[in-house]
């Protein structure tokens, strides 16, 4: 892959490409596709990306991916590494340590986190630099129409893609927590999430001046429920909340992708990525790592199918199912598992299993680090 390094798309178009939404997989994606050659076109159904959205964490193997796409600089420009973080109590108690610095020494680099909208100007800003087109306000409905040699569907949780080529027996499904999210204008210094009985809160690094937060509160539907529940939680959480204007919070129900589904690709020119193909709960915080992973093995593998680029192109979605399926469909197993054992009904006996289990839970951030990998 001669032109990932050089960061030049080559003259000659190997093959056409569609991909379908311009969030962080499909933006990935074309990056990849420009990279190695392809004509692209991005067909986004917002008349212009919506540039709202907290913090997205980065681990180590989704950084080597954007390494890999020549991103990672632009990355490292906005990121902050993720250290030091703790589960505790809602007195403050600590109860473990996350396993993020285990995963750092494992990894040579540490956990980053980037804003949504730092992450996806990086990759608007590479995508324009090697000629790629997005165009807005076209939400498709019908891919079976379109003519290119390769459509990825990169749509999304609701991906049209998906419904067409494997129907609505895997679909979106609600998994009855509503998750509220935002962004404070002071850094709190002290990161993690703080398991309650139902409740959960967590607070992480995005950029200077800021703590991005997320939680969950059973039955509240204002921010103002959200608030009175961690009024009495430990100190900064009743300040964030405070401190962060109620019309800037995102509240979104909670979904995953269910069943899995028994394949990423079809038809010889389909493929999916991102959450189109296997939509995960929030819990171990791997969506847009999931996404970056799945572009960029895809683009790597139709790479690799070399010149001209369709001709190999049933065999290199097959090397991409192969290599992505099975890990992606772990990690978002593992998500909503987590978000049992968070939510449980017994938060004694949890958090006396988490005091126990530091090991386990270091455990647990490395298969989370071995099963985003490639
Ligand atoms: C506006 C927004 C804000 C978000 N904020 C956060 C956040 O703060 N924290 C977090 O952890 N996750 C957030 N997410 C989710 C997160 O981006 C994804 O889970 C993850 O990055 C995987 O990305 P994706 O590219 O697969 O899907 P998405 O990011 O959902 O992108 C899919 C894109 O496809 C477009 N699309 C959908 N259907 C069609 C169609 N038929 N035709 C054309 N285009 C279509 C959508 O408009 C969207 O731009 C947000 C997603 C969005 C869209």
């Amino acid at each position: 892959m001669s032109d990932t390094v050089s960061g030049r798309a080559p003259d000659r178009a190997a093959g056409t490409a569609v991909v379908v939404g311009a969030g962080v997989g499909g933006l990935a994606t074309a990056i990849g596709l420009r990279r190695a050659g392809w004509e692209v076109t991005v067909l986004e159904g917002r008349t212009a990306l919506e540039r709202y959205g907290t913090a997205f964490g980065i681990h180590p193997t989704a950084q080597s991916a954007l390494d890999r796409l020549g991103l990672g600089d632009a990355l490292r420009a906005r990121a902050v590494p993720y250290r030091g973080a703790r589960i505790r109590r809602p007195d403050g108690k600590v109860l473990a340590a996350l396993p993020l610095e285990r995963i750092e020494r494992r990894a040579g680099r540490p956990e980053l986190l980037i804003s949504r909208p730092h992450l996806l100007d990086a990759l608007l800003a590479a995508l324009d630099g090697l000629g790629g087109e997005i165009a807005y306000g076209r939400r498709l409905t019908d891919p079976a129409a379109l003519g290119a040699d390769l459509v990825v569907g990169a749509d999304g949780i609701n991906s049209v893609v998906r419904t067409t080529y494997f129907g609505r027996s895997a679909g979106p499904r609600p998994i009855g927590t509503t998750a509220w999210i935002g962004i404070a204008g002071f850094e709190t210094g002290l990161y993690g999430e703080t398991w309650g009985a139902g409740r959960f809160f967590g607070m992480t690094p995005v950029e200077a001046g800021r703590t991005n937060w997320y939680a969950t509160v059973p039955g509240a539907t204002t921010a103002q429920e959200v608030r009175d529940a961690f009024a009495d939680r430990h100190d900064p959480i009743p300040r964030v909340l405070a401190a962060t204007d109620p019309t800037t919070w995102i509240r979104y129900e909670m979904r995953h992708l269910y069943p899995a589904l028994p394949g990423f690709v079809a038809d010889g020119r389909i493929a999916l990525v991102g959450d189109a193909a296997h939509a995960m709960t929030p819990n171990l915080g791997q969506g847009a790592c999931t996404a970056l992973l799945d572009a960029e093995a895809l683009t790597r593998a139709v790479a690799a199918a070399g010149p001209p680029g369709p001709a190999g192109l049933p065999d290199a979605l097959r090397a991409y199912d192969t290599e992505r399926r099975r890990g992606a469909q772990r990690v978002a197993f593992a998500s909503r598992n987590l978000h049992r054992f968070m939510t449980g009904r017994h938060p004694a006996l949890r958090d006396a299993l988490v005091r126990g289990a530091g090991a386990a839970l270091n455990r647990v951030g490395e298969r989370r680090w071995r099963a985003s990998g490639t």
